[in-house]
């Protein structure tokens, strides 16, 4: 898609507005560093699958990936062992419930049903080959690197913040493991995730990560294959199913976009052949999704006239 500068000013001016006049939320405080961000911030950019990079605000500030890391993790292990063992080992359907439910797990036999939802998350970060945490973490951040076009780096502080305070996600890979459906060590697997979940994205990157899933699996920067193309639909049907959270339904009925969002305040939207949009605000509603970020991508896809459901 051809955008000229002019036309996208004013997209990314009614996404600005409509997030800075959605108010309320708070910054997610379970894992300390995030409580400690300033609720403030905001950014919004949108790449196209050509490679043409837009933003406003904050987009240069870079903030934790967390559960958005969870998508780019499931691209490698699909690129390892074929996505229909991702999808037999891990599930591919809504949980209905929050992203750390135990009770999801309980209900389906220890099948965690979402490689989107933490249970899977851990559960598909344990199917990351390497015979050590560090072989299976190098692989996550040089994918997560090659997606974004750029070397990106963990943080120290966000993942000691997590380290030392994981304690329910590290109850999920136990059970799992009893389950036999955590395939590492448990508590490899959940360093693994934690740490997958601890690096530092811009607004830029991860608009640039999701123009990756949006052009067939070629980051339209730096113009690498990352990911096959036969990859890409089952990823971003994965993100339409469960991509944020409780809401996830809500969003497809009024945005109509394969997301996913993450505690830390960030939000990806696909427009699959296009364009992606990211934005980034920390106050999150109950779901866990950020309240500037949801009207912000809501505005910006309706300005373009972009829903997956709603051929324009
Ligand atoms: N690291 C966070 C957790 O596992 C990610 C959660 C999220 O962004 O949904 O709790």
């Amino acid at each position: 898609m051809s955008i000229t500068p002019e036309a996208i000013t004013t997209v990314l001016e009614k996404g600005r507005a409509a997030g800075l006049a959605a108010s309320g939320g708070k910054n997610a405080d379970y894992i300390p560093y995030l409580a400690s961000v300033p609720s403030d911030l905001f950014g919004i950019a949108v790449v196209t699958a050509d490679g043409q990079v837009f933003k406003t605000g904050d987009a240069d500030f870079a903030f934790a990936i967390e559960s958005i890391s969870k998508v780019f993790t499931l691209a490698l292990v699909m690129e390892k062992i074929g996505a229909e063992a991702v999808h037999k080992k891990v599930g591919a359907d809504p949980t209905g419930l929050p992203f750390n439910s135990v009770i999801a797990l309980e209900l389906h036999g220890g099948r965690p049903l979402s490689p989107l939802v933490n249970a899977g998350a851990i559960a598909t970060t344990s199917l990351v080959p390497g015979d050590s945490a560090d072989a299976c973490w190098k692989a996550i951040l040089d994918c997560q690197s090659r997606f974004a076009g750029r070397q990106i780096s963990l943080s120290d502080e966000v993942n000691r913040s997590e380290q030392t305070t994981n304690f329910h996600n590290r109850a999920i890979a136990w059970l799992l493991y009893s389950a036999g459906t955590c395939y590492s060590d448990p508590m490899q697997a959940v360093d693994v995730y934690t740490r997958q979940c601890s690096t530092l994205v811009t607004t830029i990157e991860l608009a640039t990560m999701g123009a990756t899933l949006a052009a067939g699996g070629i980051n339209p920067v730096s113009k690498e294959r990352v990911i096959a193309a036969s990859n890409t639909g089952p990823i971003l049907a994965e993100m339409a199913m469960e991509g944020l959270y409780t809401a996830s339904g809500d969003w497809a009925f009024n945005v109509g976009l394969p997301g996913k969002s993450g505690v830390g305040g960030g939000l990806l939207a696909v427009v699959p052949g296009e364009l992606a949009i990211a934005a980034f605000s920390p106050p999150l509603d109950p779901a866990g999704n950020s309240v500037r970020g949801l009207a912000a991508v809501a505005a910006v896809a309706k300005a373009l006239d972009r829903n997956l459901f709603q051929p324009h």
